[in-house]
């Protein structure tokens, strides 16, 4: 087999950008997340109008992060109702501020969780990893490819998004 597929673009609404870069810098070296939120455009694109920041119950530590999930919820459903039921829950976010882009076995695990759970209705959910360093950010959105839902293959999308303050 060697179809080609588009590569999946992701694009950051301005306010999403600002969000995840104001928490990273809040955060400093502890590892902060929250939930993306938005609408898939065809089949490989998707537009993520907002990137919520964690609730007071999350934890954060330096190598871990544990989302407030009622106080994403609660964020989720503002947000659905917002945007006329039209934004809706794509996956999370969290930081690697020690670490780089890629996936930890964790994170892998939490995606094939998303992509399985009825109650998230994300069957191809999106992770974004962000790595900060002093000069720049750098966010890398991962997803279980639609082809191959049974196997934890990864396809890396591409933010065109480069925030700078
Ligand atoms: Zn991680």
């Amino acid at each position: 087999m060697h179809e080609s597929h588009p590569t999946p673009l992701v694009w950051l609404t301005h306010s999403a950008s600002v969000s995840i870069v104001a928490e990273v810098v809040r955060a400093g070296a502890l590892e902060t997340g929250g939930l993306l939120v938005g609408y898939w455009s065809g089949e490989a694109d998707v537009v993520v109008t907002d990137a919520t920041r964690p609730g007071p119950l999350a934890a954060h530590a330096e190598d871990t992060y544990v989302p407030d999930a009622d106080h994403d919820e609660l964020a989720m459903a503002r947000l659905y109702a917002a945007s006329g039921r039209r934004h809706a829950y794509l996956g999370d976010w969290h930081s690697h501020p020690r670490g780089g882009v890629g996936l930890s076995e964790r994170d892998r695990r939490t995606l094939l969780t998303i992509a399985t759970s009825a109650q998230a209705r994300a069957p191809v959910p999106l992770m974004g990893i962000v790595v900060p360093s002093p000069s720049a950010l750098t966010i890398a959105f991962w997803r279980l490819c639609p082809q191959t839902t049974r196997r934890v293959e990864l396809c890396r999308a591409h933010s065109p998004v480069s925030d700078r303050r």
